[in-house]
Formats: C-alpha cells, sequence, structure tokens
C-alpha cells in the first residue's frame, strides 16, 4: 500500500482525499518509480477542484509532475535507484500522476533528473517552470535577442510566468511583467524585471493595432490579454503562448500578423518531445539561479493540496507550490 491523492466521482459530485492505496491499482508501465517531490499546477487544480474536465477516468491520481527514485524497471533504460522526472504525457489526466508515493509509467517518459537540480528543486520548477523554458526557447527561435526591446511576461505572479521572468532576465532582456497583484512589485523586480505594470492596462478591449512596444512577449493568460499584447507588438515580434488563465477564446484580429508579420507561438508541454524537453531543462539548469528559485517556492504537504488547489485557480498563490510527498 502506498499514501496518494485520489479524485473519484460516482453518482454524486467529485471528491478529492489523501488515502492508501493499492500497488495493483497503479496502471501498466515498465518503471515504478518511488515518488519524493511533485508540484501542484495550474491543471492539477482544475482537477482537484473539478472546474475543467482536465481527468478523463475515475479514479485518478491526480499529478502532472513527480521527481523520485526508480525501484523497479523493466526498461534496460533505468535501473533501480535512478533519479528520475517526469513532466505532462496524460499524467495525471488519463492514468494515475505524481500526487502519490508510487507512480508507473512507460520508461521512454521518463528524463534524468538534472544535475544542477535536486528533487525538490525540479519540482519546485515542474512542469510550469518547463513551460516557461519552451517559451523562451521559441522566443528565441524566432529571432529575438537581448537588446531587440522590452518583452512581456503576463500572469507574471504565477508559475509560469515568475520563471519565464527570471529566464529571460538572465539572458539580459528588458523584462517587463504584467500581474494583476500590485502588491508582487518588489518579487518581481527581485526576479529581474525592471518594470512591472497592471493587468488592467490590456485587460480591456483596444485597436486592431496599438503602438509598437514588445519585441516579444510569453503569455500565460490568453482571453483579451492575449488579443491586447498581440496588437502592440513591435514588427517581426513573437508572442508565445501557453495558457488560458484569462479565457480561452480570443477577441483578436488577423492585423498584427498581417500587417506587422508578427508570430505567435504555441507551446504544448504535455506531448512536446524528449529532445525539447532535455533542451528546456538544460536551459533551467544554466539560467535559473537555485538561490532564485528558493524564492519561488512554497513547500506544502501532500494533505494540503486540496486546500490550495482553489487558491491557486483564483490567482492567489505566488510562485510555485513544491509537494512534498
Ligand atoms: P498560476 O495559477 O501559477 O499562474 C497564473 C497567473 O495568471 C496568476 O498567478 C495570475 O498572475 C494570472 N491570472 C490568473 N487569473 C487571471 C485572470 N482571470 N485574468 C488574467 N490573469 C490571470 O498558473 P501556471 O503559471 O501554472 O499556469 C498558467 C497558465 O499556463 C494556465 O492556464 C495553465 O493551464 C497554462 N499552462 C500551459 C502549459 C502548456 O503546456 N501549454 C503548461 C503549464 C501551464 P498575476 O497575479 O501575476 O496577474
Amino acid at each position: 500500500m502506498f499514501r496518494g491523492l485520489l479524485i473519484d466521482k460516482q453518482d454524486g459530485p467529485q471528491t478529492a482525499a489523501v488515502q492508501d492505496l493499492s500497488e495493483a491499482s497503479l496502471p501498466e508501465g515498465d518503471v515504478t518509480v518511488r515518488v519524493a517531490w511533485s508540484t501542484l499546477n495550474y491543471k492539477d487544480a482544475l482537477a482537484i477542484t473539478g472546474r475543467s474536465p482536465v481527468v478523463r477516468r475515475f479514479p485518478m491520481v491526480p499529478g502532472i509532475d513527480f521527481a523520485g527514485v526508480v525501484e523497479r524497471s523493466a526498461d534496460p533504460a533505468w535501473q533501480p535507484g535512478d533519479a528520475v522526472l517526469l513532466n505532462g504525457w496524460g499524467v495525471g489526466e488519463t492514468r494515475w500522476g505524481g500526487l502519490a508515493e508510487r507512480a508507473r509509467v512507460p520508461g521512454r517518459w521518463l528524463i534524468p533528473l538534472p544535475a544542477a537540480f535536486d528533487a525538490r528543486q525540479a519540482m519546485g520548477i515542474g512542469t510550469a517552470g518547463y513551460t516557461a523554458a519552451l517559451c523562451v526557447l521559441a522566443l528565441e527561435r524566432h529571432g529575438l535577442a537581448p537588446g531587440q526591446g522590452p518583452v512581456l511576461v503576463t500572469g507574471a505572479a504565477g508559475g509560469v510566468g515568475s520563471v519565464a521572468v527570471a529566464l529571460l532576465a538572465r539572458r539580459g532582456h528588458e523584462v517587463v511583467a504584467l500581474t494583476g497583484r500590485p502588491q508582487e512589485e518588489d518579487f518581481l523586480r527581485g526576479l529581474g524585471a525592471s518594470q512591472v505594470i497592471a493587468r488592467a492596462e490590456l485587460d480591456r478591449p483596444g485597436r486592431p493595432l496599438e503602438k509598437e512596444r514588445w519585441a516579444g512577449a510569453v503569455d500565460v493568460v490568453g482571453g483579451q490579454v492575449l488579443a491586447s499584447v498581440c496588437a502592440a507588438m513591435r514588427y517581426g515580434g513573437t508572442v508565445a503562448a501557453c495558457g488560458l488563465a484569462g479565457g480561452m477564446s480570443w477577441p483578436a484580429t488577423v492585423a498584427p500578423f498581417i500587417l506587422r508579420g508578427v508570430t505567435l507561438a504555441g507551446i504544448d508541454s504535455v506531448m512536446a518531445p524528449i529532445e525539447a524537453r532535455q533542451q528546456a531543462w538544460a536551459r533551467l539548469s544554466s539560467d535559473l539561479d537555485p538561490a532564485l528559485l528558493e524564492r519561488l517556492l512554497r513547500e506544502i504537504a501532500l494533505d494540503e493540496a486540496v486546500a490550495l488547489a482553489p487558491e491557486l485557480l483564483d490567482g492567489r498563490v505566488r510562485g510555485r507550490l513544491v509537494v512534498r510527498v
């Protein structure tokens, strides 16, 4: 038996509670991992609260990330004792995930724990931080370089946003942080933002093309904010769009794309190929200062995840929640 957070839904409303689970209930897979740390991401909070249909089958152990040690392996790539981590692949959505003491997955989904981080730090980064790195790499692939002008990060005080601010600042970009929480200004400046602006400034309808402001942007918000960001991109700039914290639909025009050559780069972390994952973790290893990472982290116990999920969805959590499993 092992302890895990289980979401269930039978006839009534969905339930979520930590309980004892049997190893026999783990899904098929050639590697069994003793999970040490996991995280609470936006998607995990959606799963736990049931606010969006993230969970595809019940009962489900949520947790789209985990880090731990291989306990048993039928995959020659992994030996018992290897330190590993996993992000995404539908874990915590279509098959049991990381918010439990054991997880079983296909070995090809795992990557070695990067030498730069211990398991707690890696989960402090988690899918949110790894997605931030995917966004930064996408901007660079489309030609963004330091010195070209301000780079905007939306939802900046959240998980993806805070890591994106730190990574961009570290490369020498002038980072502008958009937040709905002015009280987080010192925190955001501490991560490297040179300017902090209020969410309300972009969360309102504008013209199809606004004054050119941003050389690049990382957007976790979607909705009206993404439309406003695109309208104010500089000629040839790129927006990496990865989130929907402010809405799924998007009241935009094609004007920025056809008149300013703006690129909208879509970012998906869940099914990203292994090479992209390795690149992202290499960037995090080289550019994310562990001391800065500590400022982003709040450590919680597995039993606290259910209570904190609604707070995360309501935008009241700063940085990253790392779960001691
Ligand atoms: P967090 O909850 O940690 O951060 C989201 C931030 O968005 C909040 O902190 C807040 O920032 C801002 N925000 C929240 N609600 C609203 C709103 N109604 N309008 C405008 N801004 C809002 O979540 P994560 O950083 O973990 O995830 C952010 C988004 O990215 C989510 O939509 C998530 O699903 C998505 N995501 C996508 C991935 C992918 O593979 N494409 C992977 C990981 C995440 P502030 O207070 O600073 O304004």
